[in-house]
């Protein structure tokens, strides 16, 4: 249990202060953002609206195993989406919001004030088909409104050794409470079954993207993860009759030699490799393992080789932005988090490297659990600053915009 902090709201700038700050912030990611912050949690009214035939509320990711019947996620009403993970997904010292419905419409609530209307995911046609093994689909390959999410590697090696892991990561937690269900490797049989019939369904899918837990296994390091990776996408290339198709593998930073195999022999479009934390020390507190087997210069050194093999624009990194605040070894202020985020950005965006942000999320399970993710004012300039970065270097961010992932509030700028 994580207790309210009672007096939470008189420490930070409010929604409404927040939103009259950013005018030029588009308010649907202002609330978003928020959303994610703090999370959701629905009344009974709103749970009776879910409609099992048409929404999605299974969903399975390596750190997400949800099988209850509340919503998957939800929409704003100019398409942009929330993706929450479900209730208790995060749990902060602040209230979550409410979702209810009021006077038939389903909306978000704070403090007894309707924030705005959201609608919840709809499920695809394939969500509840059976692969030719008898595995309901929805175990198999995951969806967004607009994407396809592949998670094959349900179980990350950097816990092998207690305490390697990513710090504010739940995949470890996920695993061990799912271990009877949750196998550590998809099928890949299973996995193109279910990127074949989804594909069925018109007009619904921009990409197909693939993510998971770290293989450090193989004649060299990751070797088996590359492996692995370029079987899978070879199988879900068979449907497309082109040679590239709209793709995203936010994998382990892989060398020069693993990310020419990977380009060379699948339809893959574009390669993401979360540096995660800004900041050499705080990285090596913070992810104690990727810092050990591959170390913060050496992560983005192959970011900047992956540019001269994937091209500008097609290669990003993704930080948890807040946890360098965590203690007790984080930033201890929002201006010095955010002034190194800046410093960092700018740098990975000469190099042709753009930055995503994922809202801290305290997870329960993690090893942060129980800490406090920053202000909303500082997401948002967070939001604004990388933006901004992405701009000045003319990098394109299709495979994490809006249309394609709705996760991350810079990258849902780019739609302006
Ligand atoms: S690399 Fe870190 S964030 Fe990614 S799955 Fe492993 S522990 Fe989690």
């Amino acid at each position: 249990m994580v207790a309210i902090d009672k007096e939470w709201r008189k420490k930070e700038p409010s929604l409404k202060e927040v939103l009259d700050n950013h005018r030029n912030v588009s308010p649907f990611i202002i609330i978003k953002t928020d959303v994610q912050r703090r999370g959701i949690t629905y009344t009974k009214k709103a749970l009776e609206a879910v409609d099992l035939e048409l929404h999605q509320t299974e969903l399975r990711e390596f750190s997400i195993e949800k099988e209850d019947a509340a919503p998957a996620s939800l929409l704003l009403r100019d398409g942009t989406s929330i993706v929450t993970g479900g209730v208790g997904y995060t749990k902060t010292k602040r209230e979550p919001y409410t979702v209810d419905v009021i006077n038939g419409k389903i909306v978000l609530v704070d403090e007894g004030e309707i924030i705005e209307e959201v609608e919840y995911w709809e499920k695809p046609d394939y969500y509840n088909k059976l692969t030719s093994g008898g595995k309901p689909m929805w175990q198999i390959v995951g969806a967004r409104p607009q994407r396809l999410h592949i998670t094959p590697s349900q179980y990350c090696h950097f816990w092998d050794k207690p305490g390697n892991g990513c710090k504010y990561c739940g995949i470890g937690a996920t695993y061990r409470q799912n271990i009877d269900k949750k196998p550590p490797r998809l099928d890949i049989n299973d996995i193109a079954e279910t990127i074949k019939e989804a594909l069925k369904q018109p007009g619904r899918y921009t990409s197909v993207m693939m993510t998971g837990g770290s293989i450090l296994s193989g004649k060299e390091l990751l070797d088996d993860e590359v492996d692995y990776y370029i079987e899978i996408l070879q199988a879900v290339g068979e449907n497309f009759k082109v040679n590239k198709f709209p793709s995203q593998l936010n994998g382990t930073a892989f060398n020069e030699k693993q990310l020419r195999r990977l380009y060379e022999n699948t339809g893959l479009t574009s390669y993401t490799t979360d540096l995660e934390v800004f900041d050499e020390e705080k990285f090596k507190w913070i992810c104690p393992g990727k810092a050990e087997f591959i170390g913060y210069d050496e992560w983005k050194n192959r970011l900047y080789k992956a540019v001269e093999i994937f091209g500008r624009g097609n290669v990003n990194t993704g930080i948890v932005g807040g946890v360098e605040m965590a203690t007790p070894h984080g930033f201890k202020t929002e201006e010095d988090a955010l002034r190194i985020a800046f410093e960092e950005a700018d740098e990975l965006g000469s190099h042709g490297v753009s930055v995503k942000f994922d809202v801290w999320n305290v997870i329960p399970g993690s090893i942060f659990f129980q800490q406090t993710s920053p202000s909303l004012e500082y997401y948002v300039q967070l939001a604004k600053g990388f933006d901004d970065i992405r701009r000045k270097y003319d990098l394109n961010v299709d495979m994490d915009n809006y249309r394609r992932c709705g996760n991350h509030p810079n990258t849902d700028l780019a739609r302006i």
